[in-house]
């Protein structure tokens, strides 16, 4: 949490060790509460919400995009120091490098990740290491036990899943396709300081549904490859409805049981440092509640494509 987040001083080699290091990655489509319930994940104790991580070396950190706290990234207490430490003995234009690297091996349409094979090229390593030295520097800096990292995209989740070092966990988190694709249907103008680094929305539903089932179906995908241990669902109506009661199962994974005195009520939750995520990060305290803005607004056309397209879907997660 923000107040009393001690940052550690020190290098990063003399804490680190070789313990794997603890990710729990939320996994899904867009406009499913993934930064929401980052945060309230952020509240308990140990766990620090990192937001869409994959996006750091994508955009956020070339763009000097906002950070949760308020600040741009570079000059965030947490992640300049987080990114210095990462980058300590590595040659200039790491950053760069390891954004090129991301975007291949999390590349949702590298069939490679699907057949496991890409783990065997030297380029693959280079990633994996990287990927587990800025988990390290994580943890070290922002002083955590689990790392939340709500990049959402499966095939990340993938990639995470055959890193050395990272000790994965899933929560598969989705949301009725058709309040996804109403929410998809508005658009968000460019507003930085809100958290909106560019226009968003205005997507067709049926382009959204399509969408909505290939990620789903990843999810699921990678969630059976770290098997029934290490991987959870959860949607988000269960969760705005009942908050605690729904990250029981969650906490439980990732061996988070804080005594009853520590347990948050999660009534008001606040944004940490989470890198990147819907502007909703960027508001202060926040209270859960269901957007339910579909079930009223959105055409009836628009409901019925959804319905007719993803009906085995919608029906499978129980909301049909
Ligand atoms: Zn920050």
């Amino acid at each position: 949490m923000t107040d009393g987040r001690d940052i550690l001083p020190g290098r990063l080699a003399e804490h680190d060790g070789q313990a794997p290091i603890q990710v729990l990655y939320i996994g899904g489509y867009g406009r499913s509460g993934s930064t929401v319930v980052d945060i309230a994940l952020g509240q308990f104790p140990g766990v620090f919400g990192a937001g869409e991580m994959g996006n750091l070396q994508r955009h956020v950190w070339a763009n000097n995009e906002y950070c949760a706290c308020g600040a741009q990234v570079r000059d965030c207490e947490l992640w300049s120091v987080i990114v210095e430490r990462w980058l300590e003995g590595e040659p200039p234009g790491t950053m760069e490098r390891y954004k090129r690297l991301s975007e291949r091996f999390e590349a949702l349409r590298n069939p490679l990740q699907l057949l496991g094979a890409m783990t065997w090229t030297r380029s693959f390593r280079e990633y994996a290491r990287l990927t587990r030295s800025l988990f390290a520097a994580i943890r070290q800096t922002a002083n955590c036990r689990v790392i939340v990292d709500s990049s959402k995209s499966p095939s990340r989740a993938i990639a995470l899943s055959r890193t050395p070092g990272v000790d994965l966990s899933l929560l598969h988190l989705m949301r009725d396709g058709r309040g996804v694709a109403w929410s998809m249907m508005k658009s968000l103008e460019v507003d930085p300081s809100a958290g909106v680094q560019r226009s968003v929305g205005g997507a067709p539903a049926l382009r959204t549904t399509h969408r909505w089932i290939a990620f789903n179906i990843l999810a699921e995908f990678a969630a059976s490859r770290l098997g029934k241990k290490r991987s959870t669902r959860l949607r988000y109506e269960d969760f705005t409805a009942d908050p605690v009661a729904a990250l029981q199962p969650v906490l439980a994974m990732i061996g988070v049981s804080p005594a009853a005195s520590d347990t948050p009520d999660l009534a008001e939750i606040v944004a940490d440092h989470q890198v990147a995520g819907s502007r909703i990060r960027m508001g202060g305290a926040l209270r859960i509640s269901r957007d339910a803005s579909w079930e009223t607004k959105m055409p009836e056309r628009d409901r019925l494509q959804v319905q007719r397209r993803a009906g085995w879907m919608l029906n499978r997660y129980g909301y049909l």
